[in-house]
């Protein structure tokens, strides 16, 4: 008995995970008592009492102070091995409230530094597009027994997107995140579904699925305090962004406005400058706008705006450069762009903005003319070595001026 109780000391000395010390009590059981049977199961299935089951098993309850957290169910074989486990029965359940709470308190500071962490990312109000990589990895370190799904809503269809990771399968998380007012549990308890909500508004929706046991109320705690971080976090990224759009791009067409125009001028004469390559300016102008504006009013004028971005900004590749100049007045920027190129580029703009049906129908429904076309006047200019950063759509404007002079509806080439 003694030798034995050495070897169990040994071994509650020796463990630091429940698993591993359940491994190793029912290899001690097996290998002392020839007790095939040894099972310790904490907080499901408790018991008040020592029970003597059908099958010939004994089930002894494990005590935390005096509250029942578990039991442990073992083969009956001998009177000794019986006698053997009550005794020791006191000093296993004290080790596995130990590790317990060892592992409470590890995930405790665990989660006090994930939630620094997402505060930290707050206060520095990064984009999106670099805020939920992080948040999503942080989760994921914190929720190792999960897989976590964040979603966003998309302001304008108020869709929400599935945004970290790359990919989820499980049906029944994606028919429920464009429906979900407050928190869901699944039925098997292992899915909990919570809406993310900031300043009274719905911004996403955090997933989290666990990959053995249902989801425990510790677990539910951690993600609703976690919940609100994120959802205050995606909100301040959201209002960022806002921000970032409105001062760098003209609302209406998504062009770079004026002044955004100006530093990309400044910025693309001094690289042409540097690197001696070509670079030319595009200025363009709407005709007879006024028209359209007096005929089918200002909601169609602006139609017409937006259609005319639309379509410039497809003929154009990834580096060249559209802005609002002014009204109805768009700038173009063609970087290592030669002035041959470039008025085969503005007569093409030129040709499909001709060719282009606008369907005003929507925008004017009393008007009997439902599709109209507009023409534009095109002036462009290749930069001199010697030029400033004015004289470029300066230039592309006097050669504009030529076009309207001229019939309009054409491209004209400054020579300087
Ligand atoms: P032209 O081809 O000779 O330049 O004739 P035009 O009618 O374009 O003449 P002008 O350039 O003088 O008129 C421009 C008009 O564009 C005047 C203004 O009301 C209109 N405009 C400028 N900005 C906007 C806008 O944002 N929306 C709308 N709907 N109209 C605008
Ligand atoms: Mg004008
Ligand atoms: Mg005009």
């Amino acid at each position: 008995m003694l030798d034995k109780l050495e070897k169990l000391s040994k071994i509650l000395n020796e463990s630091y995970s429940e698993k591993s010390l359940i491994n190793s009590l029912k290899t001690f059981f097996a290998a002392e008592f020839g007790c095939e049977i040894f099972h310790i199961t904490i907080e499901n299935s408790i018991l008040d009492s020592a029970v003597q089951n059908s099958e010939n098993i004994l089930s002894y309850p494990i005590f935390k102070h005096k509250k029942v957290i578990g039991r442990v169910d073992f083969e009956n074989k001998t009177s000794e091995l019986a006698e053997f486990v009550k005794f020791s029965l006191p000093f296993i359940s004290l080790k596995i409230q130990n590790i317990i709470l060892t592992d409470k308190m590890q995930k405790n500071i665990n989660f006090h530094d994930t939630m620094k962490n997402i505060a930290k990312i707050i206060e520095t109000q990064y984009e999106l597009g670099y805020v939920i990589p992080l948040i999503g990895e942080m989760l994921d370190k914190f929720f190792h027994d999960y897989l976590i799904y964040l979603f966003l809503k998309e302001e304008t269809s108020g869709i929400n997107f599935l945004a970290w990771p790359g990919a989820c399968n499980d049906n029944w998380i994606l028919e429920l995140v464009n429906d979900i007012e407050t928190p869901v549990s699944s039925e098997d308890k292992k899915t909990f579904v919570l809406p993310l909500k900031s300043e009274g508004k719905f911004v996403g929706v955090l997933a989290a699925k666990s990959t053995n046991d249902s989801v425990s109320d510790k677990d539910i705690d951690y993600l609703s305090q976690l919940s609100v971080q994120i959802a205050t976090t995606i909100n301040r990224a959201n209002v960022y962004g806002e921000i970032l759009k409105h001062a760098t791009l003209d609302a209406l067409t998504g062009f770079y406005n004026r002044r955004q125009l100006e530093e990309r001028i400044k910025q693309e004469v001094s690289n042409a400058k540097r690197q001696k390559a070509p670079l030319c300016g595009i200025m363009t102008d709407v005709d007879f706008f006024k028209n359209v504006n007096d005929t089918y009013g200002h909601a169609v004028g602006d139609l017409v705006l937006k259609t005319i971005a639309k379509v410039i900004r497809s003929q154009l590749r990834e580096y060249d450069i559209a802005g609002r100049y002014g009204g109805e007045e768009f700038s173009i920027l063609l970087p290592f762009t030669s002035i041959d190129e470039a008025q085969m580029v503005a007569e093409r703009l030129r040709q499909s903005i001709e060719e282009k049906v606008i369907d005003i129908s929507k925008v004017n429904s009393e008007s009997d003319v439902k599709e109209i076309n507009v023409t534009i006047s095109l002036g462009i200019y290749e930069m001199r070595e010697d030029d400033n950063d004015e004289d470029l759509l300066k230039k592309a404007d006097k050669a504009l001026y030529q076009a309207k002079n001229t019939g309009r509806n054409k491209v004209v080439v400054q020579n300087d």
